[in-house]
């Protein structure tokens, strides 16, 4: 049983082990935590299909939607349920990320916001894995400030017109549906001015450029729309009410980053297995030095801080409260930390942790997550923007200001 475990969570969690053990293949020591995070995948059909048949698993054994409404195919459980799902799956070979996108941020939105045809035409093939989606909200220039977007979306009869740009769109090369926010009235202020739409992403008018990182893969994208067409029953709430609807999508995002973050509870111990396999090749141990050492302690002591912090979180969900500023804290605090573990392994293997895969100890996944845990400094509000939140909400210091808040959008200089 796991600190503040009740009976019922701790019964909830065997049951969990118990089907993992029976149907998953574990991973191994070393792989363990996020490490391999935006990692090129050879053959991209097969890890797709990979992830569609253990999607397909889990949604017919009952763990694809802890917390989505029992009729929608879901348990009907708590976050917390959801959180102690993710701390067991963490130690199994699950490769179901793609499906995150739709199943964590989209699903919740339709089901806040869908009409009933829109709930039954989506939500049952995303739970099973069977169509892809992807978050089309942020612009070259609107990233932070994602009101200020320029994609326009006009009404064409029975359909929207939509032209524009979006970019950092993960996974909108194997997606099927879009969610879009675009602008149906430059002349209100700019958050009034939105409108939410579910837009099908293979047809003309949509072209999907990659976009890799320096990580090697390429998971995100641009997307190009030059007169691609929603029909007027993909508009998800009303005309205008975008905003709104997108709340509801980023308040869902901060809490599946988070989930996703659970996972890397592991990864101090991946570390310390990793200076023990560095020991065994040099037949000195990294901890023997006084500043390897002074830099692992402060991380150990930065990651218990976040044990007790997560505890925290749970508590108050268990208690069906939100945890707003207490999220914020706590992803600004495990990315930062993240990154610094990542750091301090690429250091101690020396040069060796600039080899590729086949040299480089654990497979070169030390040198993935040097590189790719800065983009989880970003992705779900980015560090800046985090301490914005909790100097507000937390130290009570002065809003930001907001000067364009009330003006029209078309007269904002561009
Ligand atoms: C891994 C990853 C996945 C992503 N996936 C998606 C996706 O699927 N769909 C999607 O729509 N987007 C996605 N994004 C984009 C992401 O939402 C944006 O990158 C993020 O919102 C920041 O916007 P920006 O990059 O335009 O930076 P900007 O907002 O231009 O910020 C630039 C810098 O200015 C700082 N800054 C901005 N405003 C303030 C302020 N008010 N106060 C203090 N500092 C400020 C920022 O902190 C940052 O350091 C992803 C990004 C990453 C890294």
């Amino acid at each position: 049983m796991e600190l503040f475990d009740t009976p019922e969570l701790a019964a909830f969690r065997a049951e969990a082990r118990a089907w993992l053990e029976a149907n998953v293949p574990p991973l191994g020591e070393e792989e363990s935590g996020v490490i391999g995070l935006f990692a090129e995948h050879e053959d991209e059909e097969a890890f797709l299909a990979k992830a569609r048949h253990w999607q397909a698993r889990l949604a017919d054994a009952g763990w694809a939607g802890i917390t989505w409404p029992t009729e929608y195919g879901g348990r009907g459980l708590t976050p917390v349920h959801e959180i102690v799902w993710r701390q067991e799956a963490a130690h199994f070979d699950l490769p179901v990320g793609v499906f995150g996108i739709g199943i964590g941020m989209g699903g919740p939105t339709i089901m806040a916001w869908g009409t009933e045809e829109q709930k039954a035409r989506w939500l049952p093939p995303m739970l099973r894995g069977e169509e892809i989606w992807c978050q089309l909200f942020s612009e070259p220039a609107a990233g932070s400030d994602v009101a200020g977007l320029r994609t326009r979306a006009v009404r064409d009869g029975d359909e929207y017109v939509v032209t524009g740009q979006k970019v950092w769109t993960s996974g909108a090369h194997y997606s099927k549906w879009g969610m879009l926010l675009a602008r149906t009235d430059p002349n209100v202020p700019k958050h009034a001015g939105l409108s939410y739409f579910i837009i099908d992403m293979r047809q003309p008018g949509v072209e999907v450029r990659p976009l890799r990182q320096m990580t090697g893969g390429a998971n995100f994208n641009e997307v190009f729309f030059d007169e691609a067409r929603v029909p007027a029953e993909h508009l998800l709430g009303a005309e205008g009410m975008g905003w709104s609807v997108a709340l509801t999508t980023l308040m869902h995002e901060r809490v599946a980053i988070g989930g996703y973050l659970v996972g890397a509870a592991g990864v101090f111990d991946t570390l310390r297995r990793m200076f023990d396999r560095v020991a065994e090749e040099r037949g000195v141990h990294p901890l023997v030095d006084p500043v390897v050492r002074d830099r692992a302690t402060d991380l150990y002591i930065r990651g218990q801080v976040l044990r007790f912090m997560t505890q925290r979180i749970i508590a108050k969900l268990a208690k069906g409260e939100i945890p707003s500023a207490e999220g914020a804290a706590a992803k600004l605090g495990l990315t930062s930390l993240l990154s610094r573990l990542a750091n301090l392994a690429v250091d101690v293997q020396g040069p060796a942790g600039m080899l590729g895969p086949e040299d480089a100890i654990d497979d070169g996944r030390w040198a993935l997550a040097f590189l790719g845990y800065p983009g989880m400094r970003i992705a779900g509000g980015t560090d800046q923007i985090l301490r914005n939140i909790i100097g507000e909400r937390v130290l009570g210091l002065p809003g930001e200001p907001r000067v364009d808040k009330d003006v029209p959008f078309s007269r904002i200089p561009g």
